[in-house]
C-alpha cells in the first residue's frame, strides 16, 4: 500500500482550528487509500517562546534540559493533531521521538539521526492508524531528549519518509513552494515547479530558511521526493527531487545568510598543520565552519579566515585565540557585522562567465565584496550586513531569476529510488552518518593569484570580466579577506588557459596597484565527495589531519554541502590523492 508522509510546521498548526484542517486533509489523503504518517512542528513560535522562558532563568541553560524544554512543543502538537482526528471519527495515534525509536547521538540541540526503528510505526500504520510522530526530536544512548537543530522537524519528515520507503514526503507550509529566494525578503521571487536535491541543499545551507538542510540531505541519499507546499491553498507546490527544473540554467536561486560573523587568524606560519591545528579544535566543540578562506600565503606567512554563525562566534573566536597563541600566528580579528549572499545553480559547473555576471552586479549596486569561495554549483560572496539586501536583490536580477527559464520542464524528474534494497539497508544503518561517495584528483588546472587587492567595489568584476572575455572557464575563485586593506584573489583555470590567464591577471594587477601576482601552472585539486561533509565536522578534520601528517600544504580550499575541495601543489597530487584515501578508506 502507498505511504505518505504530510510534515506541518509551525504556522500550519498554529491554532486548533488549523491543526483541524491539517487533521482533514491527511484523513482525506488516507481516505484516498494511502497510508499516511504526520510529522507535526511545535504550534506556531512555541519553541521561541520556550526559548524565552530559559533565557528569564539564565543566559546559559545547560544544553540537556533546553532539550527536554524544546521537546516539549512538538510533544502537545501532535497529541492535539491525534485529538482532533480522532474526533473526526478516524483512528490516530500520536508519538514521540523517543517512542518511535529514533535514535541519535548526544549532541545536544543538534543532534544527528543514528537510527529509526519502525516496527511500531508500520503496526499503527497497518492497523489503520494516522500515525502522528512529534518532529524535530530524538533519544541518545541514554535515553537523554535531544533535539535537531531549529527547522528539524523536516529532517524528521524526510528521515521517516527514507526509513518507511514512504511514495513522497509533503512538507506544509506557510509559503506556497521554494522561491529563487525567500519571498518575504524579495516580493519579486518565482516560485520554482522543481528543484534537485543538490540545488536545495546548497540553498538551504546557505539560508534558504525553507527546508532543514539535513532533510535534503536525506532525501537525496535515499531518493525521497519531497513536495514543499502551502497549508492553505492547493496550489501544487515545488518537488525536490534530483532533476532541476531547467537543463541549461547557470542560476537557480540566491539565498542570504544575515547573521554570520567573520574571524581571521592573521600572519599564521604557512606551513602543513596550521588549518588541522584550528579547525579540529573548532570541530571539537562541533561548530560547522562556513566559508573558509585560505588562500596562498606569501613570505612565509597566510591569513585564514573563516565565517560561523554569529551566536557560535564567541565560542570560536576563543578556541582560534588559543591556536593563535599556540602557534605562533600574529593576531585574530573578527566581525559580527557581516552577510553571505549566495548565488546556487547547477548549470554553472559548465559555463563560463556566471561569477563575473554575478561580480559585476555587486558592484553597479556599490556592495563591496569582503571574501569570495565558489564550489562547483555555488557562488558565496561575503559584504557587510548593511548591504546585504541590496546584495541579494542585484544578484537575483542579475540571473532574471524573476523570470521561468525558457527550457523549463525539459530536465525531468528523476524520481526514482536509486539503489539495490541491499544499498539502501546499508545506507539507513549509518543514517546521518558520514557517507562519502568518492575522492577525485584532477590535475588539469593552473594557478593565478592576485596580492595586494584594495578593498573597494568592482575589483572583482573587472579581473573575471577580462578574464571571462578571453573564453576561459574559471573553476575554483578564493579571494581572501583583506588584512591591511588588502586582499589575494586567486583562482583556477585550466592549463592550457594559463599563459592567457596570467597574462590578464598581470594587466589587470597593474592597472590597480596591486602588489603582485603569483601562479602555479600545475596543480591538483582533490574533493572529497559526499553528503554532508562540511557539517560532518569530522570530515574536515580528518583531511586537515592527514594532509598534515603527509606534509603536504594547502594552497587553496573551499566547502560545500556536498564536496570539500582542496588545491595543492601539482608534484604533490598523487601523494594527497593516496593520503585522503587512506584516510577516508572506512566511509567510501
Ligand atoms: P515551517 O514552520 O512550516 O517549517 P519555515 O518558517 O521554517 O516554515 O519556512 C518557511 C519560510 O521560509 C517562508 O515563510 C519563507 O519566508 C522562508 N524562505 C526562505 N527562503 C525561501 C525560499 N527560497 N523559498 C520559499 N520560502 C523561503
Ligand atoms: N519547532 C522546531 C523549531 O521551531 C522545529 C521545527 O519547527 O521544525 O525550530
Ligand atoms: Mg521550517
Amino acid at each position: 500500500m502507498s505511504l505518505i508522509v504530510q510534515k506541518f510546521g509551525g504556522t500550519s498548526v498554529a491554532t486548533p482550528e488549523k491543526i483541524m484542517a491539517a487533521a482533514r486533509k491527511a484523513i482525506r489523503t488516507q481516505q484516498q487509500g494511502h497510508q499516511v504518517l504526520m510529522v507535526v512542528s511545535a504550534m506556531g513560535h512555541e519553541t521561541d517562546h520556550l526559548i524565552e522562558l530559559a533565557k528569564q532563568i539564565t543566559d546559559s541553560p545547560s544544553a540537556r534540559e533546553m532539550d527536554m524544554l524544546l521537546s516539549t512543543g512538538e510533544q502537545v502538537s501532535c497529541a492535539l493533531m491525534a485529538i482532533a482526528i480522532q474526533t473526526l471519527g478516524s483512528k490516530a495515534i500520536s508519538l514521540t521521538g523517543a517512542q518511535i525509536g529514533i535514535k541519535t547521538d548526544s549532541t545536544f540541540s543538534k543532534a544527528r539521526i543514528k537510527s529509526i526503528s519502525t516496527e511500531r510505526m508500520r503496526k499503527s500504520l497497518d492497523e489503520g492508524n494516522i500515525v502522528i510522530a512529534a518532529g524535530f526530536q530524538g533519544i541518545d544512548e541514554e535515553f537523554n531528549i535531544t533535539t535537531l537543530g531549529r527547522g528539524g522537524s523536516d529532517t524528521t519528515a524526510v528521515a521517516l519518509a527514507a526509513v518507511l520507503k514512504a511514495d513522497t514526503a509533503e512538507i506544509y507550509t506557510d509559503v506556497d513552494g521554494v522561491y529563487t529566494t525567500d519571498p518575504r525578503q524579495l516580493p519579486e521571487a518565482r516560485r520554482v515547479k522543481q528543484i534537485s536535491y543538490d540545488e536545495m541543499l546548497e540553498l538551504a545551507s546557505l539560508g534558504a530558511g525553507v527546508m532543514h538542510s539535513r532533510s535534503i540531505e536525506f532525501g537525496k541519499k535515499f531518493g525521497v521526493p519531497i513536495h514543499v507546499r502551502s497549508s492553505f491553498t492547493d496550489i501544487p507546490g515545488t518537488m525536490i527531487v534530483a532533476q532541476p527544473e531547467a537543463p541549461n540554467q547557470a542560476v537557480c536561486g540566491a539565498a542570504l545568510v544575515k547573521d554570520e560573523a567573520r574571524i581571521t587568524l592573521e600572519g599564521a606560519p604557512d606551513k602543513p598543520g596550521i588549518s588541522h591545528i584550528l579547525f579540529s579544535r573548532i570541530a571539537a566543540k562541533k561548530i560547522a565552519v562556513d566559508m573558509i578562506v585560505q588562500n596562498v600565503g606569501a613570505e612565509g606567512r597566510a591569513n585564514i579566515s573563516f565565517t560561523v554563525p554569529t551566536e557560535e562566534l564567541a565560542d570560536a573566536l576563543a578556541a582560534t585565540q588559543e591556536v593563535a597563541a599556540e602557534v605562533g600566528a600574529q593576531r585574530v580579528t573578527s566581525d559580527d557585522q557581516v552577510a553571505k549572499v549566495s548565488v546556487v545553480g547547477l548549470g554553472m559547473a559548465q559555463q563560463t562567465g556566471v561569477a563575473k555576471k554575478l561580480f559585476r552586479a555587486l558592484a553597479d549596486a556599490g556592495v563591496n565584496i569582503q571574501a569570495i569561495t565558489t564550489s562547483e554549483i555555488k557562488i558565496s560572496t561575503l559584504v557587510s550586513r548593511e548591504q546585504a539586501s541590496i546584495a541579494l536583490r542585484a544578484a537575483h536580477a542579475a540571473f532574471t531569476l524573476e523570470k521561468e527559464p525558457a527550457d523549463a520542464g525539459k530536465a525531468g524528474e528523476g524520481t526514482e529510488r536509486h539503489g539495490t534494497a541491499a544499498d539502501i539497508v546499508r545506507r539507513l544503518q549509518g543514517m546521518e552518518g558520514l557517507s562519502i561517495d568518492e575522492i577525485t584528483l584532477d590535475d588539469s588546472q593552473a594557478r593565478v593569484t592576485l596580492h595586494g587587492v584594495s578593498n573597494k567595489p568592482g575589483i572583482a568584476a573587472q579581473l573575471f570580466e577580462e578574464i571571462s572575455a578571453a573564453g576561459i572557464f574559471v573553476d575554483m575563485i578564493v579571494q581572501s579577506f583583506g588584512v591591511a586593506a588588502a586582499a589575494t584573489i586567486s583562482f583556477t583555470v585550466p592549463q592550457k588557459d594559463f599563459d592567457k590567464s596570467l597574462a590578464t591577471a598581470k594587466k589587470i594587477a597593474e592597472k590597480m596597484g596591486c602588489t603582485g601576482v603569483t601562479s602555479s601552472p600545475k596543480l591538483a585539486k582533490l574533493s572529497v565527495l559526499g553528503v554532508g561533509v562540511r557539517t560532518n565536522t569530522s570530515v574536515a578534520t580528518r583531511m586537515f589531519e592527514s594532509l598534515s601528517a603527509a606534509g603536504i600544504n594547502l594552497d587553496m580550499m573551499s566547502t560545500s554541502e556536498v564536496r570539500l575541495n582542496i588545491v595543492v601543489e601539482g608534484s604533490q597530487g598523487k601523494k594527497a590523492m593516496e593520503t585522503l584515501q587512506k584516510a577516508f578508506a572506512d566511509a567510501l
